[in-house]
């Protein structure tokens, strides 16, 4: 089985949970939860620690992987948001994929709001799944929550998934279980409504 490949003796880039490979490209992120870890003081996820020192480049990244026949999927997901180093995700995915392996996205949906325009046509054929966190049903809740540094960040979070569908074959959205005001069953139906899948997340699980 492949080993977690550290950096700087400290950072976590690629990692393995569940039989995939995840992968750690930034820190930086686009919200800043309130129920984060690294919000509340820590950076580790299981026994893996992940702030990164430097960000790796995409040389780094693809070693880090090592063999993708050993992976059921290879998955952008890290303490930060990996669409906030766009070329690199993409460069990243397209040389793993060419190598036979699926590739998911597990994002904030915001690639659009920081980007200024729909990202969402350059996945296609280069990311199999994308997973959405949608996190909470209604504006306020999401804001309560999810802090983030821009505004219209929900509506946009939700126009992303309107976009993403048409060129990604499996959108999947995401709510956490137990965040106060989250109204669940709300959130299954408007990903249906998207016409998204839907999975209840639990706290501090990754996946
Ligand atoms: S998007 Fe993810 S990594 Fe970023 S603050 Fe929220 S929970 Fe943490």
């Amino acid at each position: 089985m492949a080993e977690p490949q550290e950096r700087d003796g400290l950072s976590t880039i690629a990692y393995t949970l569940h039989g995939n490979r995840y992968l750690n490209i930034t820190s930086r992120c686009t919200l800043r939860c309130g129920f984060c870890p690294k919000f509340n003081g820590s950076w580790e996820v299981r026994q893996y620690e992940l702030r990164l020192r430097n960000e790796p480049s995409v040389d780094e990244i693809v070693a880090a992987v090592g063999s993708v026949r050993e992976f059921r999927e290879i998955v952008f997901c890290g303490l930060g948001e990996p669409t906030r180093r766009l070329d690199v995700l993409l460069e990243v995915a397209r040389r793993l994929r060419g190598r036979g392996v699926r590739i998911r996205l597990n994002t904030d949906g915001l690639a659009n709001l920081i980007h200024g325009r729909d990202v969402t046509p350059d996945f296609a054929g280069v990311i199999d799944a994308v997973s959405i966190s949608m996190n909470a049903h209604k504006e306020d809740i999401y804001l309560r929550h999810c802090r983030p540094r821009h505004e219209h960040a929900f509506e946009s979070m939700l126009e992303f998934a309107r976009c993403v569908q048409k060129h990604v074959p499996e959108v999947m959205m995401t709510a956490i279980d137990g965040l106060a005001g989250v109204d669940i069953e709300e959130c299954r139906r408007i990903a249906e409504e998207i016409g998204a899948g839907f999975r209840r997340r639990m706290l501090d699980v990754v996946g």
